[in-house]
């Protein structure tokens, strides 16, 4: 075998899909521990989004304004990248580049609102990568109750998350890629994935396994598994769809600390989710953390607050995943010749697009190939490791209750949270 990847999720089947195109003679394999797109690749909120989970400050520290300015570059192009494959390869995943509007509720949001978009000017990204919106304007896009103002970017496509992860595959696999499900890998070393049948032997051996890396021999505080939770609506009507907006599937959420997102799906839901669910003692990871009624009920809570019209449709679904969060909340990838070890992640919770560029990136590595992948500021950097139990648990566990507390207070009061603010910058942002 030339190539192992260990996880068949979105970093996994980008990385054999860009590896089998550039040299169709590899011999690659993708392991799976359960089913293709089990992990968050499967179930997630289906933004394909040009955010990266670094700021600009952060990405800029590590490398120069310039390596920051063609980061977030690169993130833009990835989505256009992602629409031109799953046009071409015919991945029937309900792609529809209808950007992202993000509105403003309270007083705090719309200075943060405004703050961001100076920040974008400042960087040097104008009207054509942020828009400020005035009341009428975001409320045009999206009519949520207590508007004042938003924003709105075009670098964002709403999609269907498990159809691209099984589109995906069954390219690859036409590509020559073996994927085997069923298959989990215990300890990866140089050479070797290591599984309970055996080991599996390659040349290059690519660790893709995000928000379940814990559980990997040696990895135990290299990436902590969050659980972000979603519910999804019945089919609304066409009245009801009038009255809410999102006329060409804008993905949206407000200015909230604690992240909420949502989707106007292709047949007519509201798919909707965010955090707050609590980070588990020693990062584990297990089915029962996915539903967790409390987050499933405020979700509920707080998509009826937002959108009136949603008063009185039923919730026809819940569920949930974990993402990976690295001690920086900065996503790292590798690729060391000597060894043959590569990994990618570390996308906090905006890894549709990023394992994309992720998967180009490293297939360039592997490959020799000497592109502007090769250069950019990510490469470059390794994430500390988190801290040992129980201070992991208390100080993550805090940050989501100080982010809940704020978002209740800047709603109440109309000012900007300072404890908020104090944890953001703790880390980095
Ligand atoms: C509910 C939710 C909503 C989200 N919404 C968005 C969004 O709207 N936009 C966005 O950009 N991002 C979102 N994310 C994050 C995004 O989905 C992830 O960053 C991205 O899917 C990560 O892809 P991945 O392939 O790296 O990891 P995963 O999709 O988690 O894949 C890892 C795979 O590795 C397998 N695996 C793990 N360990 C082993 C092992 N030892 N042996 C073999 N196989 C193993 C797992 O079973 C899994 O299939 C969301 C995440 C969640 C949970």
């Amino acid at each position: 075998m030339d190539v192992a990847i260990v996880g068949a999720g979105y970093t996994g089947l980008w990385t054999a899909y860009y590896l089998a195109k550039a040299d169709p003679s590899l011999q690659i394999a993708v392991l799976e521990r359960e089913v293709i797109g089990f992990g968050a690749s499967g179930r997630n909120g289906g933004w394909c989004s040009a955010i990266f989970p670094a700021t600009l400050r952060k990405v800029a520290a590590g490398s120069s304004r310039d390596g920051a300015r063609r980061m977030q570059l690169a993130m833009n192009a990835t989505v256009g990248e992602i629409e031109k494959v799953v046009q071409g390869e015919g991945i029937s995943c309900d792609f529809a580049p209808g950007g992202y509007v993000s509105v403003a509720r309270n007083a705090a949001q719309w200075a943060r609102a405004q703050a961001e978009v100076a920040g974008w000017r400042d960087w040097g990204f104008g009207e054509d990568h942020m828009q400020l919106m005035d009341a009428a304007q975001a409320s045009e896009r999206l009519n949520a109750r207590g508007v004042r103002g938003g924003t709105f970017t075009p670098h964002c496509a709403a999609l269907h998350p498990a159809r691209l992860v099984r589109g995906l595959a069954d390219v690859v696999r036409r590509l020559g890629v073996r994927v085997h499900e069923g298959t989990a890998v215990t300890e990866i070393v140089p050479g070797r994935a290591r599984t309970a049948e055996g080991d599996v032997t390659a040349g290059v051996v690519v660790r893709a396994t995000e928000g379940f890396t814990a559980q990997l021999l040696g990895q135990g505080r290299a990436v902590v598994p969050m659980y972000s939770l979603m519910v999804a609506t019945a089919r609304l009507s066409d009245g009801q769809w009038d009255e809410i907006g999102l006329r060409h599937r804008e993905t949206f959420s407000d200015k909230r600390h604690l992240r909420i997102y949502g989707q106007r799906t292709a047949d007519g839901r509201l798919a909707f989710g965010g955090r707050g669910a609590p980070y588990h003692l020693g990062s584990r990871v297990r089915p029962s953390f996915d539903l967790d009624p409390r987050v499933h009920g405020m979700l509920r809570r707080i998509l009826r607050d937002l959108l009136p019209t949603v008063e009185g449709v039923p919730f026809t679904h819940a569920w949930g995943g974990n993402l990976g969060i690295p001690r920086d909340w900065y996503p790292s990838l590798s690729f060391d010749r000597t060894t043959g070890l590569a990994h990618a992640g570390g996308y906090v919770g905006d890894g549709v697009a990023t394992a994309n560029l992720a998967g180009r990136t490293l297939a360039d590595l592997i490959t020799g190939q000497k592109s502007d992948l090769v250069t950019l500021p990510w490469l470059a950097r390794q994430s500390p490791k988190w801290e040992p139990e129980p201070l992991r648990w208390i100080g993550i566990n805090a940050g989501t209750a100080v982010f809940a507390v704020a978002d209740r207070t800047e709603a109440r009061t109309g000012r900007p949270s300072r404890a908020a603010a104090t944890f953001w910058k703790a880390l980095g942002h």
